[in-house]
């Protein structure tokens, strides 16, 4: 039989991880199957254990289970435990392996997919819940020459800076006017709901670019507000999508798959 991967969630229908999955597996010639677990709220882990006895290797977990996984993990890696949330679990004989590859996979989708140099740069991160938390790490490990993270609910963003002891200034909105950035990143929910978070005009520098980690609902609020207020380059968050898959893929089969193929395919269906 061959081996069992899912993705994990509520809801979970709307997932794209079975198409990516199955792509990289086809690509690669690994023999597995890739399905989708929708667990009842508050049985992540009964949803989960019942999965693995069936012999399941591992899995993909997405809103809102990412806190239950991280709980869950018996050994955690070090990025996991840096965002105190977890995307991947591999079941390896007693183990339970938790790892967050959502960071990595944005830093790769910025720098290799879309050519953003991060080094140097002023990076400014909205929002301050799960996706947010995933990232920090990862982005500071780039040496930005500034990372700012604003939140709506500015206690939220202090909390979270003291989390990483102080290693990023965190603060409101409003902090904002006046300062300019060459990368903003939207890691807020605010574009599921078609709202937009209060940036300042002015808040992009010569050149910036704009990040909107949600993906398939055309252009955002977000991205149309950036649009409109100078920044040079856009972005959604389909590329980070995949690259997280493909590292989660790596995690789980030892393989790289080649994610350009991946990220087009989506894209043409995505547009159609
Ligand atoms: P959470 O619910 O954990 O956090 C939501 C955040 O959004 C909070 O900081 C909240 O602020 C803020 N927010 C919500 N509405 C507004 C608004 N109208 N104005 C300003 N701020 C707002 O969500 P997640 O962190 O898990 O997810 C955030 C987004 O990232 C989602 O759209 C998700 O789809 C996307 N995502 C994409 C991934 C990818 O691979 N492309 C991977 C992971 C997530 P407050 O604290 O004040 O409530």
């Amino acid at each position: 039989m061959p081996d069992q991967y899912a993705v994990i969630g509520n809801p979970v229908a709307h997932s794209k991880s079975p198409q990516i999955h199955a792509a990289f597996a086809r690509q690669t010639g690994q023999d597995l199957m890739y399905g989708q677990l929708l667990a009842p709220a508050g049985a992540f882990a009964a949803t989960a254990s019942a999965f693995r006895a069936g012999g399941g290797r591992g899995l993909n977990v997405t809103l809102p289970f990412k806190l239950d996984a991280f709980g869950y993990a018996t050994l955690l890696s070090e990025r996991a435990h840096a965002a105190r949330a977890v995307n991947t679990l591999k079941f390896n004989e007693g183990v339970i392996f938790g790892d967050n590859t959502d960071g990595a996979g944005l830093v790769y989708d910025l720098l290799h997919n879309l050519g953003c140099a991060l080094t140097g740069r002023r990076i400014l991160l909205l929002g301050a819940g799960g996706a947010a938390r995933g990232v920090i790490e990862p982005l500071l490990q780039q040496r930005p020459a500034q990372f700012v993270l604003a939140n709506r609910t500015s206690d939220k963003a202090r909390r979270l800076a003291q989390d990483f002891r102080g290693a990023f200034e965190a603060g409101t909105y409003a902090a904002l006017a006046g300062r300019q950035f060459d990368l903003v990143i939207n890691a807020t929910s605010a574009s599921l709901a078609g709202a937009l978070p209060p940036l300042p005009p002015g808040v992009y520098a010569s050149g910036a670019m704009a990040y909107d980690m949600m993906y398939g609902k055309g252009e955002t609020p977000f991205l149309a507000f950036s649009r409109r207020n100078g920044a040079a380059l856009l972005a959604d968050g389909l590329g980070m999508l995949v690259e997280q898959a493909a590292e989660s893929f790596f995690i789980w089969r030892g393989l790289r798959p080649d994610t350009a193929p991946v990220l087009q395919r989506l894209r043409q269906t995505q547009d159609t």
